[in-house]
């Protein structure tokens, strides 16, 4: 290469550089700043409650048997109306999700008769060891709306019968 090739080299170098500072920034200053997330995305598992507090999981394992990965594990237990977590006959007492092993595909989202579990638009999930990638039943659900009792609740002989909500018309 010539001198004067080299020369040329240089200048458009510097031009780059010096037209690139009156460019708006595309960094992002994450994670001060975060961006939004499309609609469809999906990230972490969150457990839902109804207003009143209940859970909305009922242990069913639907959830589980979607899962393409394995990643769920449920084991139910007895409601009773003294101790009430969950509308219904059971309610999850070990609900886990293997963070490692979740591809996010929504399959368990979309099994769920209750609508409980729920993939949300948080994509923060890091780990330092093999044991903090599994979620358990406290990480993921959800905390009380105001107005809601925490679970178990006592609740009234006979009202909570249906696991199962009913659902709207879907033709409304
Ligand atoms: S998002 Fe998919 S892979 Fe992850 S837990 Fe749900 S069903 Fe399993
Ligand atoms: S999250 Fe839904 S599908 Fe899974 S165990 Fe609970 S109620 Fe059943």
């Amino acid at each position: 290469m010539s001198a004067i090739d080299e020369i040329k080299a240089i200048a458009t170098g510097m031009w780059t550089t010096f037209r690139s500072m009156f460019e708006e920034p595309i960094t992002i200053e994450y994670p001060e700043v975060k961006r939004p997330v499309r609609r469809r995305f999906k990230g972490r598992h969150y457990l839902q409650r109804y207003d009143n507090g209940l859970e909305r999981c009922i242990g069913c394992s639907l959830c589980a048997a979607a899962c393409p990965a394995d990643a769920i594990f449920v084991e139910s237990a007895e409601n009773t109306d003294e101790e009430r977590y969950s509308p219904g006959e059971r309610y999850a007492s070990t609900y886990e999700i293997n963070m490692l092993r979740c591809i996010f595909c929504g399959y368990c989202e979309d099994a769920c008769p209750t609508e409980a579990i729920v993939l949300g638009d948080n994509y923060e999930l890091s780990f330092t060891n093999r044991s903090d990638a599994i979620y358990t039943k406290e990480m993921l659900l959800v905390p009380v709306k105001p107005g809601g009792k925490p679970t178990p609740q006592k609740t009234e002989p006979g009202r909570y019968t249906r696991a199962v909500p009913e659902m709207a018309d879907p033709a409304d």
